[in-house]
């Protein structure tokens, strides 16, 4: 069951300066609330939050959750971690720092104010699923020491200490196993599918297919997503278990490269190279849980969502300048460093 609350809050966002952070500080300002938004700008960027900077009630913090933080406010949500494959393989060691050290710090300021705290969880805790679609019941099937682990392992050790501040110190803790989400202010260069295969279209220059593409996964539009992690922490009941927020319209990543294709009226080839390691091959979330306890599903469908994100890259893309997806299509995939 939702509510609304009636009284604006103070409402930390850790991660806030990046790409659903960012839409999340901007939906928490529209509600009227006060909010917090620390980021150490790993991958975030300060241009992300800039429409935001002079408005009363927010607030930015440079601050990497790695290290204790001292605030006071009514409601977190922990969204601080790299997210795109190439940016967590980059620094592998900080990436499962931030997920584990960030979320003790982070339950610990919670369990100092007393505050519900909401956890950005992922679809990665299935790993390469065996079951399809994923429940939220399923374990997973996760490689503990492959290239993937530090996020994946990092996000399940997060579950766990969130789970356990519950269990052990009674703390209202909710976690959001977010699925692959899209919409204006991904970074172009991030390596995400569907931001490489928009600015690879708009560019003309080749989409680039990791593996044969019949791997898929579920597109879910960044306002859905937002309004699932909103739901979740607004929901009176307790939420003891994790929640899949996504959309369970599943794709192809050859479908989405024709979509891509097609809505940007691109003659762009598309390309193939050698897949991603651990790479998972399917990926569709049983929301079933979402709709029930939260009355929520996601209302922006694929073609939808992307024309949207089109607009976006067309509005802001530098003309000219090299595409992610073109450098792999000539060079072996390399995690790059997300300052640039
Ligand atoms: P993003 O990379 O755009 O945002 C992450 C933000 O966290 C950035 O602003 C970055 O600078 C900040 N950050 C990283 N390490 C930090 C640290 N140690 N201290 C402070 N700030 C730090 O990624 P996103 O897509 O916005 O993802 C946000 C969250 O949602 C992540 O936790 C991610 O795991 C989760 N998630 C996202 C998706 C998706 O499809 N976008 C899917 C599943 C889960
Ligand atoms: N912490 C924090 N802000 C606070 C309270 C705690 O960053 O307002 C950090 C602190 O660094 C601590 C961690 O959260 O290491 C876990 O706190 P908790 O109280 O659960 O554990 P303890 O301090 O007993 O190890
Ligand atoms: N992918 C691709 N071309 C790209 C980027 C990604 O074929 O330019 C594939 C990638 O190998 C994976 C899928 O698209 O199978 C989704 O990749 P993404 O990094 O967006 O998300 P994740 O793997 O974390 O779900």
């Amino acid at each position: 069951m939702r509510t609304e609350p009636s009284q604006p809050l103070r409402v930390l966002v850790t991660g806030g300066a990046g790409f659903l952070g960012s839409h999340l500080c901007e939906r928490l300002l529209d509600a009227g609330h006060d909010v917090l938004c620390v980021d150490n700008f790993y991958t975030g960027t300060r241009a992300n939050v800039a429409g935001l900077l002079a408005h009363p009630s927010f607030e930015l913090l440079r601050h990497d959750i790695t290290f204790p933080l001292y605030v006071e406010v009514d409601r977190i949500f922990n969204l601080a971690c790299p997210a795109s494959p190439r940016h967590y393989q980059f620094d592998p060691v900080q990436t499962t720092k931030t997920s584990v050290h960030g979320a003790i710090n982070l339950l610990g300021l919670a369990k100092r104010l007393r505050a519900r705290i909401v956890q950005a969880s992922t679809s990665e805790v299935y790993g390469d699923p065996a079951q399809h679609p994923q429940t939220e019941d399923y374990w997973g099937h996760v490689n503990p020491i492959g290239p993937r682990a530090c996020y994946d392992e990092g996000k399940r050790c997060a579950e766990t200490l969130f789970a356990d501040y519950r269990r052990q110190h009674g703390l209202d803790t909710r976690i959001a196993r977010i699925f692959n989400t899209y919409g204006p202010r991904m970074q172009p260069a991030d390596g995400r599918v569907v931001s490489n295969f928009i600015v690879a279209a708009l560019r003309g220059d080749p989409l680039t297919i990791q593996g044969d593409g019949w791997q898929t996964r579920s597109f879910c539009y960044v306002t859905d997503t937002i309004d699932g992690l909103v739901a979740l922490m607004e929901a009176s009941e307790p939420c003891p278990g994790p929640i899949n927020i996504g959309n369970p319209g599943e794709f192809t990543v050859l479908e989405l490269a024709e979509r891509v294709r097609k809505l940007v009226k691109s003659r762009s080839p598309i390309v193939f190279v050698p897949a991603a390691r651990d790479d998972p091959r399917q990926r569709r979330p049983d929301i079933s849980l979402a709709s029930r306890l939260l009355e929520w599903s996601p209302r922006v469908g694929l073609d939808e969502g992307l024309s949207r994100t089109i607009d976006y890259f067309r509005r802001t893309l530098v003309p000219g300048a090299k595409t992610p997806a073109a450098k792999a299509a000539t060079t072996a995939s390399v995690a790059a460093d997300p300052r640039g």
